[in-house]
């Protein structure tokens, strides 16, 4: 019998079972269908917050060491206009291959018991209460408490509210001639209101990709084509980028699943966290430092039961308002993005770029409402030395 049985290993799972090490909690298990390391569908980058919790967690250094470093920010708008926006390392980018497994070996040299494969296909439940979880061999796990961090495709989740997601096409490419350090967010208005991306990994290999809403205002599933999509969005930005590029593997889609406001979280015995609980930025897909911090949010919820200094219903109810008080705030926000992305307001912003003024209030909306944190200016007056530019894009790879 574990105090703490955490289903799932991502960055949500694997925060909660080092956040539960770090506070003397060891005898955790920690279960994931696949082993590690594993690859994860997602751009893999690294916003300044996810650099926070990285650091809260004790793995700063490596992943500061292993991953590259977002020097810039190349921001094009539905009208073609483009802006480069310094962001001095704010941001990195880590394959998830390296960075869910350097979680995992945190909380593992932390004590937490890892196991792979385990299939969770079902709760055990007592008199309605959470008390262990059966894997898809029929194995028993029993604990105290359950962490549910199955991600996006939850089968646990209590939230009775239909989902909201994002669809996404993403693929990887070597040797494709772009500025080391620059990620590129381009809002096509074929995407509306969401966007394409192309984060570099390193060595001349990116992964670009494209998100747009996987359901429309109706809530029925969007009938667009999303292969035909990303063709064009290729087409359209990067066809002389990628002209003389390898592409590595086939294209590969996952869902990213969002809420505005955070719903039913826990049950007696177990609590959800990270994209189970449907914790992503609904305007960028964001959704690796808000499972981290809600692990972070679970495992002191746990804590606190197991120390004595609440019960369960007390720190059940902590559990639920420290995130609807960290992530409301920023979920709101990226409505009023969406809004302004569909809207002309982004190309007068870009228009304006050129005012040192009006430069400054771009990227200080920019660096709340896509990084949730610093962006910074890029003029002759400011630190950096790399010169702002507004432009219209020639909606085709600069280089
Ligand atoms: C294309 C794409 C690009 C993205 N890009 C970014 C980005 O650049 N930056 C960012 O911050 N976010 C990004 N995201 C979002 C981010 O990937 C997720 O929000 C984040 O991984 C959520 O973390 P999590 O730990 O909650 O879930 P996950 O990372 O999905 O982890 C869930 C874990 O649970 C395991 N699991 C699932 N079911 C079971 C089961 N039944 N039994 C046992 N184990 C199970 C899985 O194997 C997995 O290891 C992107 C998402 C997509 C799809």
């Amino acid at each position: 019998m574990y105090d703490v049985a955490i289903i799932g290993a991502g960055p949500g799972g694997a925060a909660a079972a080092v956040a539960l090490g770090q506070r003397g909690i060891t005898n955790v298990v920690l279960l994931d269908r696949e082993g590690f390391p594993r690859d994860k569908t997602c751009g893999s980058g690294l916003s300044p917050n996810a650099l926070k919790m990285v650091e809260t967690l004790g793995i700063g250094a490596e992943v500061k060491s292993l991953g590259v470093p977002i020097n810039s920010v190349r921001i094009v708008t539905q009208g073609g206009r483009e802006m480069i926006v310094a962001s001095d390392a704010a941001a990195m980018v880590l394959l998830r291959r390296h960075f869910d497994h350097l979680l995992v070996k945190r909380a593992q040299d932390l004590g937490i018991t890892l196991k792979t494969p385990f299939r969770a296909v079902e709760l055990i439940k007592e008199a309605d209460r959470v008390v262990g979880v059966t894997g898809f061999d029929g194995e028993t796990v029993r604990a105290r408490y359950v962490l549910c961090a199955d991600g996006a495709h939850s089968i646990f989740s209590p939230d009775p509210r239909p989902k909201r997601s994002i669809s996404t096409l993403m693929g990887w490419w070597d040797d494709v001639d772009v500025e080391p350090g620059r990620l590129d967010m381009v809002f096509d208005k074929n995407l509306s209101p969401l966007y394409g991306w192309l984060f570099p990994e390193g060595q001349g290999r990116v992964n670009i990709g494209i998100c747009i809403d996987g359901q429309d205002a109706s809530g029925e599933k969007s009938k667009r084509n999303l292969r035909a999509t990303f063709r064009q969005f290729l087409d359209d930005h990067y066809a002389k980028a990628l002209a003389g590029a390898t592409q590595v593997g086939a294209f590969k889609g996952h869902p990213i699943v969002y809420t505005t406001w955070v719903g039913e979280i826990s049950v007696p015995g177990a609590l959800y966290l990270g994209e189970a609980a449907r914790l992503t930025h609904n305007a960028t897909g964001e959704g690796i430092s808000q499972a981290m911090e809600s692990g972070t949010f679970a495992a002191e919820a746990v804590a606190r039961v197991l120390r004595g200094s609440h019960d369960e219903a007390a720190a059940w109810s902590w559990y639920l308002m420290q995130h609807r008080k960290r992530f409301t705030g920023a979920f709101v926000a990226g409505h009023a993005l969406r809004a302004a992305v569909a809207s002309p307001v982004l190309d007068r912003m870009a228009d304006a770029y050129n005012n040192p003024m009006v430069r400054k209030l771009v990227v200080k909306l920019l660096g709340s409402a896509l990084a949730g944190s610093s962006v910074s200016d890029t003029s002759p007056g400011s630190d950096s030395a790399e010169p702002p530019t507004s432009q219209p894009s020639s909606r085709s790879s600069r280089r």
